[in-house]
Order: C-alpha cells, then sequence, then structure tokens
C-alpha cells in the first residue's frame, strides 16, 4: 500500500456507525423547532417533561416490551455494567462482610438478571445454612465460611446487564413506581423527548439511533376521553409543525381474556393455521409466537390471505366495544378525523384496548409517524399498583423527513448581519454593535480579522446574511452607520441608536 494509500485508509477509519448519522445545521434548527413545538403543546394540555436515564436494566425492557418481540429478542443493544467493586476486608471481619453483602442484595444492587439469578440463589443458600455464632461473628469453620464468601464474590462481581433503551414508555413506567408518583394528584401527565436505540436494518427512515417525541398518562381513569384527549393533542401537535397529509388510523385490540382477545387470538390461529402454507417464513413463525403481528404484514403476497381473516371487532367483550365506541364519539367530538384499521395490532406486548397509528407521506415504505396505544397493565407488570396508561410515541427522524419532502422543513439559513469592518476604531464599534444586535435577539457574523469590504461583502453573501452592516473609518467619524441589504443592494445610513430599531420593524428577529 502507498503512502498516500495508508494515509488515505487511515482517514477513513471513523465514520459514524452504521445506522447512526449526524444531524448537522441547518437542519438541526428543524430539530429544534419541532421539539420546541412539543413542548409548547404538551405543556398547554398539562403534560410536564420527563427525561429518563438512555440504559436501564435490560430485565425492565424485556419484562415491558415482551422477550418475544423482535425489539427483545434481536434488537437491542445489550452489555454488562463495570462489575462492582468489592472491598478486600480482614477475615476477623466476614460476619461484618457478608452482613453488607445481605444488604447490598435487599437494596438491589447486586445483579438479579437471569444469568445470576441462579448462582445467587445457591451462594445465598449456603450461606445462610451456614451456622452463625449468636453475637454475628464469624463460626469456627471458617474455611467454609471463606467458600461462601469467594462464591458471593464470584457472583457480585458480574455487572449488571444494561441495554440501550430501544423505547422509553417502560422507563417512564419505572419512574411512577420508583417516585411513588401514584401518590400524587392522577393522573400524571409526562412527555419525553430523545435518542432510542433498535439494531435494525437501515433504510430511509429507519435508523439504529433513531429520536422519539412521546408522552404518557398514567394513574386516574381510563375514560375513553382521556384516549381521544391524548390523541387530539398529538393531532394539534403535527398540525402546529406543519405536517401535512397525515391519516389517523384507529383500533382496539381488546383486553387479554377468554372473551376478548385471547379468545380471538385463538380464532385467528386457527384460521392461519390453515392458510399456513401460503405465508412467508416470518409470518409463519409468528403463527406460533405472536399470530396477532401476521397482521402487520406488508408482504405484498401475504394481502390477500390476510384480507380473509377473523376481525377483532367481532370478538371484543361488551366493555371494550363499547370503550371503542365512546372513543370514536370522543374523538369526533373533538372534530380529530380518524380512519379504522382492524389490522392495527401494534407491535409491543402490553398493549390493550384503544390502539392508534399516523401515517404520513413521502416516507416510503416506512410511513408511520407515530404509533400509540393504551396500555393499563403495564405498570403492575412491572412491580407497581394496577395503574392505568396511555401513551404514543413520535418517530421524529420521519416526521423530520415528511416536513422536508413537503417544504415544511426549510430551516432558515445564513445570518441577520455580518458585520464589515475595517480599521481599529471601526472594530471597537463592531464589536459593540455585534453585541448590541445579539442581545437584540438577531445573528450576527463578526469576522475576526480585518478584510477588505469587497472580499467581506461576499463573504456576507455566501453566508445568506440579509444585510451588510459596514463600519469604516468614515462610518466611525460621521456616526453614521451603513447598512447594505443584501438583495436589493440598497444602502441606508443610520445613527447608531436607529439602527437596531430599523432591523427590528424590518422583520422580527429569528
Ligand atoms: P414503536 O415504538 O415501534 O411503535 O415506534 C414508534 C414510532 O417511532 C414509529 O411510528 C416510527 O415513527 C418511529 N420508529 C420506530 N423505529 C424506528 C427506527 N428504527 N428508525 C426511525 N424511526 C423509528
Amino acid at each position: 500500500m502507498s503512502d498516500a494509500t495508508a494515509k488515505k485508509e487511515e482517514r477513513r477509519k471513523f465514520q459514524a456507525i452504521k445506522g447512526t448519522r449526524d444531524i448537522l445545521p441547518p437542519e438541526t434548527e428543524l430539530w429544534n423547532r419541532v421539539e420546541q413545538t412539543a413542548h409548547e403543546v404538551f405543556s398547554t394540555f398539562g403534560f410536564g417533561e420527563i427525561r429518563p436515564p438512555i440504559f436501564e436494566p435490560t430485565e425492565l425492557f424485556a419484562r415491558a416490551v415482551g422477550g418475544e418481540t423482535d425489539i427483545v429478542s434481536k434488537e437491542m443493544y445489550t452489555f454488562e455494567d463495570r462489575p462492582y467493586e468489592l472491598e478486600e476486608l480482614p477475615w476477623a471481619e466476614t460476619g461484618t462482610y457478608i452482613k453488607n453483602l445481605k444488604d447490598l442484595m435487599q437494596k438491589g444492587m447486586i445483579p438479579r438478571d437471569e444469568a445470576t439469578l441462579p448462582e445467587l440463589e445457591k451462594a445465598w443458600e449456603e450461606f445462610e445454612s451456614t451456622p452463625w455464632n449468636a453475637d454475628g461473628s464469624m463460626p469456627g469453620n471458617v474455611l467454609q465460611l471463606a467458600e461462601h464468601v469467594e462464591l458471593l464474590k464470584s457472583v457480585i462481581q458480574k455487572g449488571h446487564k444494561i441495554s440501550l433503551r430501544p423505547e422509553a414508555t417502560a422507563s417512564v413506567c419505572r419512574a411512577y413506581i420508583e417516585h411513588n408518583m401514584q401518590q400524587l394528584p392522577q393522573p400524571i401527565k409526562l412527555y419525553y423527548t430523545g435518542p432510542m436505540f433498535r439494531r435494525e436494518r437501515p433504510q430511509k427512515g429507519r435508523y439504529r439511533q433513531f429520536y422519539q417525541i412521546g408522552a404518557e398518562i398514567l394513574g386516574g381513569t381510563d375514560a375513553p376521553a382521556i384516549d381521544a384527549e391524548v390523541i387530539e393533542m398529538l393531532m394539534t401537535f403535527f398540525d402546529k409543525v406543519g405536517l401535512q397529509g397525515a391519516t389517523l388510523y384507529i383500533n382496539s385490540i381488546g383486553h387479554n381474556a377468554d372473551n376478548c382477545r385471547r379468545g380471538y387470538v385463538a380464532t385467528l390461529k386457527a384460521a392461519l393455521e390453515k392458510v399456513k402454507d401460503q405465508l412467508g417464513p416470518d409470518s409463519q413463525r409468528r403463527i406460533d409466537t405472536n399470530p396477532l403481528r401476521v397482521l402487520d404484514s406488508k408482504l405484498e403476497s401475504e394481502q390477500p390471505i390476510i384480507a380473509t381473516l377473523p376481525h377483532i371487532a367481532d370478538h371484543l367483550c361488551d366493555e371494550c366495544k363499547a370503550h371503542y365506541a365512546a372513543v370514536k364519539r370522543q374523538l369526533e367530538l373533538r372534530g380529530v378525523l380518524y380512519q379504522e384499521n382492524w389490522r392495527l395490532v401494534r407491535g409491543l406486548d402490553y398493549y390493550m384496548r384503544t390502539t392508534f397509528e399516523i401515517t404520513a407521506p413521502g416516507l416510503g415504505s416506512q410511513n408511520a409517524v407515530c404509533g400509540g396505544g393504551r396500555y393499563d397493565g403495564l405498570v403492575e407488570l412491572l412491580g407497581g399498583p394496577p395503574t392505568k396508561g396511555i401513551g404514543f410515541a413520535i418517530g421524529e427522524d420521519r416526521l423530520i423527513l415528511s416536513l422536508q419532502e413537503s417544504g415544511k422543513g426549510q430551516a432558515q439559513q445564513g445570518r441577520d448581519v455580518y458585520i464589515a469592518w475595517m480599521g481599529e476604531r471601526a472594530y471597537a464599534a463592531a464589536i459593540r454593535a455585534a453585541k448590541d444586535l445579539r442581545n437584540a435577539g438577531f445573528s450576527v457574523e463578526l469576522p475576526p480579522l480585518e478584510q477588505k469590504f469587497g472580499k467581506a461583502l461576499s463573504q456576507a453573501d455566501k453566508l445568506g446574511a440579509k444585510y451588510a452592516l459596514i463600519l469604516g473609518d468614515n462610518e466611525v467619524s460621521e456616526a453614521l452607520w451603513t447598512l447594505k441589504t443584501l438583495s436589493t443592494g440598497e444602502q441606508e445610513k443610520f445613527p447608531e441608536p436607529e439602527l437596531i430599531d430599523f432591523l427590528r420593524n424590518q422583520k422580527s428577529p429569528s
């Protein structure tokens, strides 16, 4: 390899990892506008922001999202945390040492994931069966005890299994339980924005690090008005950010009882078995693991078969039927347009009753910009009290893509004012002008080095500046500053104090 090629290779080494990317200016401006709109709209509906951690115990997602789901079984980024560091204690204090270990276990500071649990239990049993002296001091058989300590240490030194979050609903529910939010006035309304991680096959609108804006309502009632208001908030948000052509699909998947979803799943499974040969391998597998997911299939060849399958609406229990009818009525009261889609089952295990999804144009096959639904049993499943819950997650990357495709995503480019200065005295005035203009909210470029006016003006053009403020010896001696409008080439002179007023009247600050 030649030197040049080797150098090139070396330079090529660092690239964003497949499925991740840098979001750069000016596009970040659009991201900020979208997030700012979420803050504003959600707070008018009484939501407060939560910022949960980006990683959590793997077990949390396995339990909440479901071990059978693609997300948990093959898409999570999971790793072992650094081991818990144990201090070396002198033998004389072994009794205290073991007591400390017990304390740590009870506080949940020792890993209790699937892999370590059996070992931990074995070690614990042996420890418990060790005959203790009544005063808690060392029993006679020091050697036997040393073995116990070593065994406990070997378990403890394994780190927790943790995963980068593939979604945030599980974290929000965990936080609800951890902070005893059920003791606060219900319901609790929380929203979040931030990155999620799934090891999916990257394509347009599908990344391995992607961003979601989500909201959850926990506690209180499951009145259909709650479902409708969450959806109303979502559509208000989409409207405010300028998303065009969004379609809201809704469905009810009932609750997990024999006379409702469980009964339907059994019927569906039987119907699927009959047409198994005509389905692709993914759907065939899902007949056993999660038959509802077959309805999600986008495979062209499966569509005519899926169209003949039984509908869940014919299998809902009376309560779920009434709830669904009331949600639709409530949406109509709010003037929210929807379409029903009996195949909308959502991929995650925890959903029940209302499910919804919003699609947007310009996204190709990955056209869902938001998914959500009711998940009344989830908090309880994670060890909390019985709690109603509903929420949604917007795919921010896809929302941004759709805004850009429809021309609504034009980020503001350039600066408001480029300061073209020449000379020492002018530079002092330029620094003052930059400070005053920035305080007034204008974006200002102040070149760090002196340059000829011609060069400065062409630089201002390149940056897409709207105005050039020209400060030279003349301007400073006359105390009259020259402002050039770059789109028209017009020039006007202003006394220093009037300049900001003039700019303010031309436009509101960006
Ligand atoms: P889910 O939690 O899978 O229902 O996702 C909710 C929303 O997040 C989807 O409707 C998508 O808009 C978005 N989303 C999910 N996975 C990805 C991904 N890998 N890349 C980009 N957006 C995603």
